[in-house]
């Protein structure tokens, strides 16, 4: 008799959300990303004790048609690639068509959305991947989407989360850096009812800087802009008179998306070399535009690491076009920190 057999969809959604869906943080990450590449110009958060009780990202963007709601929650349902080839253009944010199922296999979830702004939406409801409600619901244009009591019907995963204080640590340096990377989009934060960060939406990354870092970094930036054949640079990077004590210098963007480079940061820092004392890091909020082919996305389940396919050249652009900046700068001394 044989052995082996295909998983049924409910428990593949099960197993996939445990990659996908670490913490409420993911949740809130995937959420906002979905809104982002419905072309939204306001996103509003709110999460309700560290995103464990309750997580609701409203968006004005072009909202799901009705026909395709449900099948928005199957897995590998996308509307973002069609094809192989795509896999090497990507330039959305999503495109795997894992985040919908893969959340609603494990929270309570409730989706309001309407594709044009006729009144006319769908409601969804869905608990641990069962679906509860399919009906025409009044909606403007846009997405609402709520997740409430994450992991309830994965006990083991519900236990090893951290405290509230932690988890909206993390759901914060999401919302900060998805802010970061999309100025031109309006972003409103809040937690238990307190609004943590808003920006205009005006496209200014400096008042993103200010929103998130505070007004004394930002006084504190010099512009860097950039160009070579393959890449552009643009974005702001701190004056080396004012440093601060987190090592986590660097938020690079590529594509619009936040990315990790460990060698991105270190052409940074070989940049400022002398110019900071000792255990003192600057601030750079870099972006990083270059044709997608250039770059690979599909390397890491959170997408978060990238590969660059010439990046022996692209972190010696990085490094020298900082320290141009830097060395352009009389430096007087005149010493500015952040606690
Ligand atoms: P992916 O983002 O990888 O395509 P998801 O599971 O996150 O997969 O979402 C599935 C599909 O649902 C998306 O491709 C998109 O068509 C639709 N969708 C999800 N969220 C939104 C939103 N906020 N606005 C418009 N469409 C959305
Ligand atoms: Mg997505």
């Amino acid at each position: 008799m044989a052995k082996i057999h295909i998983l049924d969809e409910h428990i593949a959604n099960q197993i996939a959300a445990g990659e996908v869906v670490e913490r409420p943080a993911s949740v809130v990450k995937e959420l906002v990303e979905n809104a982002i590449d419905a072309k939204s110009t306001v996103i509003e958060v709110s999460v309700e004790e560290g995103g464990l009780q309750s997580i609701r990202v409203k968006d004005n963007g072009s909202g799901i048609e009705a026909d395709d709601c449900e099948t928005a929650f199957y897995r590998h349902a996308t509307s973002k690639i069609a094809n192989g080839r795509d896999l090497f253009l990507i330039t959305s944010l999503g495109f795997r068509g894992e985040a919908l199922p893969s959340i609603a296999a494990v929270s309570k979830v409730s989706l309001l959305t309407a594709s044009a702004d006729d009144g006319k939406g769908r409601l969804i409801k869905i608990e641990g991947g069962k679906l509860i409600c399919n009906e025409d619901a009044p909606s403007g244009q846009g997405t609402d989407f709520e997740v409430r009591e994450l992991f309830f019907n994965t006990p083991a995963r519900l236990k090893y989360m951290k405290s509230v204080q932690t988890e909206l640590g993390h759901i914060s340096d999401a919302m900060y850096r998805m802010a970061l990377a999309h100025p031109d989009i309006s972003f409103r934060f809040q937690h238990n009812g307190n609004q943590l960060l808003h920006t205009l939406g005006k496209g200014d990354l400096l008042q993103v800087i200010a929103a998130v870092y505070g007004t004394s970094a930002a006084k504190a930036m010099l512009p860097i802009t950039a160009e070579d054949p393959d890449y552009r640079i643009s974005g702001y990077i701190s004056r080396p008179d004012w440093t601060r004590s987190n090592r986590n210098a660097v938020t690079t963007i590529v594509g619009g998306r936040y990315i990790r480079s460990n060698g991105l940061n270190a052409a940074v820092m070989r940049a400022y070399h002398t110019l900071l004392p000792i255990n003192r890091y600057p601030l750079l909020v870099m972006k990083l535009d270059m044709h997608p082919s250039l770059v690979d996305v599909n390397v890491h389940p959170a997408k978060l690491e990238v590969r660059f396919s010439k990046e022996v050249e692209l972190y010696k652009f990085v490094e020298e076009e900082t320290r141009k900046v830097l060395l352009g700068q009389t430096l007087i001394p005149r010493p500015g920190r952040e606690t």
